[in-house]
């Protein structure tokens, strides 16, 4: 048996930022390659800390859902992983052996060799004659003075495709950092341009900053053979969707995931606390339950979810959802139509109902509530260690490191505010459970660590811009 995991940066903020990294899962859930495609996020849930609980197999196969190296694929996720590694990861990854699982974690996916390919397809999509006489391809990579490996494959792939003459000239330019794309007329001199943006996914550069540091007039949308090109005096732009969203990626990510199984072919067990933790839920499942905000019954073989509010109200009433996808996309947003980055928030909306076999039963509770069965299970039998926040603040880094600065005063001020919204006991602040929703006890649901939004509120408040619409 083997998992293999999908690590995305998510947001507080943008629904969609998760969009991506839930699309390629699902397409790898298809394929069935793995047992199971489990995802994983810095900013949302199941967090980075959650995750490897959240496996069901002890073979764990870990791919960083980036476009190239950087701050995030080296420091933060091997970081918050506990992987013990920081800085390059090797090409042939990172093993390790964490609670039991074989860990194995990859280069991010926008490094591996068939990323080149996808540069290539994404460009023939515009403009399918290139033919190296008279059109000049530019990769526009997002550049940053932090850590020079983030653009190190973008100047390689190009440096790739210029041997290969497919193109008259091909260059690297950047967003960020020379050279810069911005200056692209003095570089190039062909009369046709290809220009290809090597993102992760279609959104703020590639729709806005991009076009108009390009200065591409017209609709900025998406541009394509038929609608994608912009007159430059002499010279014509083509400019290209991002790589990172072109469908071969998921051949990209399942070859990388293969690669580094390696020798491993026999894959793993199942994990012992895990399947325990999921038996429990079924067994309290099959008597009827409720779970947070949810109510679960059994009935005729099927199993059905739906607010504890909605309980008693007709089915018609209900929009009936039937997968797993299904209810995560019906339940991502609350009643106001902002996101949820905390599943446990008591923000869940109502007005709908989702029913399952027993079969898809954990995926669904998993998107409803992530981590939070592995998590209950684990603390009614005294294995989930709590990490005070000293140890948490301790941890981070980059713009976040400023919460070290945050006095116990401030902290409590914040989770007070913050947490008295959530379904979770904070454990990690002290605060006991004699119980939890395994024994009937619906909200009783243990939070061992300080999840990153409240990090984000806390760093906030140490900058004296809490209330003020900080961003994060
Ligand atoms: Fe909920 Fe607070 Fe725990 Fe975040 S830190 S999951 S808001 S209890």
């Amino acid at each position: 048996m083997r998992s293999l995991v999908l690590i995305g940066h998510g947001s507080h903020l943008n629904p969609e930022s998760a969009a991506a990294v839930y699309r390629y899962a699902e397409l790898l859930r298809q394929r069935q390659v793995f047992d199971e495609v489990v995802e994983g996020y810095w900013k949302e849930e199941p967090s980075l800390r959650q995750v490897l609980r959240t496996c069901a197999s002890t073979d764990v196969t870990i791919i960083p859902m980036f476009i190239s190296e950087g701050y995030f694929t080296e420091t933060v996720i091997p970081r918050e992983l506990g992987l013990g590694h920081q800085g390059p990861v090797p090409p042939e990854g990172v093993a390790r052996t964490l609670g039991g699982r074989t860990v194995r974690y990859t280069l991010p996916y926008g490094v591996h060799p068939a990323m080149t390919e996808v540069i290539l397809e994404r460009a023939r999509e515009v403009l399918p004659d290139a033919d190296g006489s008279d059109t000049a391809l530019i990769i526009i990579g997002h550049g940053t003075t932090r850590n020079e490996n983030s653009n190190k494959v973008v100047h390689h792939n190009a440096a790739l495709l210029r041997e290969r003459g497919i193109f008259s000239e091909v260059h690297a330019l950047f967003l960020d950092e020379e050279p810069k794309v911005t200056g692209w007329r003095e570089r190039v001199s062909a009369r046709r341009v290809v220009m290809v943006p090597f993102f992760a996914s279609e959104g703020w550069h590639t729709l806005e900053t991009i076009p108009e540091d390009l200065s591409l007039e017209g609709t900025v949308t998406t541009f394509t053979a038929e609608d994608g090109q912009e007159g430059q005096g002499e010279q014509t732009v083509y400019y290209a969707r991002p790589v990172g969203t072109h469908p071969a990626v998921a051949d990209v990510i399942v070859q990388l995931a293969l690669e580094a199984r390696g020798a491993s072919v026999s894959g793993g067990d199942h994990a012992t606390e895990h399947r325990a933790a999921w038996s429990a839920l079924l067994e309290r499942a099959r008597q009827g339950m409720r779970m947070g905000e949810i109510t679960v019954q059994f009935e005729n073989g099927l199993y059905e979810l739906r607010h504890a509010l909605d309980e008693g109200r007709s089915s018609e009433t209900l929009t009936t959802l039937v997968t797993p996808e299904g209810l995560r996309d019906h339940t991502r947003l609350d009643e106001r139509g902002e996101h949820r980055p905390v599943h446990t928030l008591r923000n869940l909306r109502r007005g709908w109902r989702a029913v399952f076999t027993e079969a898809d039963l954990p995926h669904a509770i998993h998107t409803l509530y992530p981590a939070v069965v592995e998590e209950g299970y684990a603390y009614s039998t005294h294995n989930l260690r709590p990490t005070p926040w000293p140890t948490t603040a301790k941890r981070q880094t980059g713009i976040y490191a400023r919460v070290q600065k945050a006095t116990p005063e401030q902290v409590e001020h914040v989770a007070q505010d913050v947490c008295g919204g959530c379904l979770k006991t904070r454990i990690w602040a002290g605060q006991r459970l004699s119980q939890t929703f395994l024994d009937g006890v619906p909200g009783a649901i243990p939070c061992a660590e300080a999840c990153t939004f409240l990090v984000a509120e806390i760093r906030e408040e140490v900058a004296g811009k809490r209330g003020q619409g900080g961003g994060h």
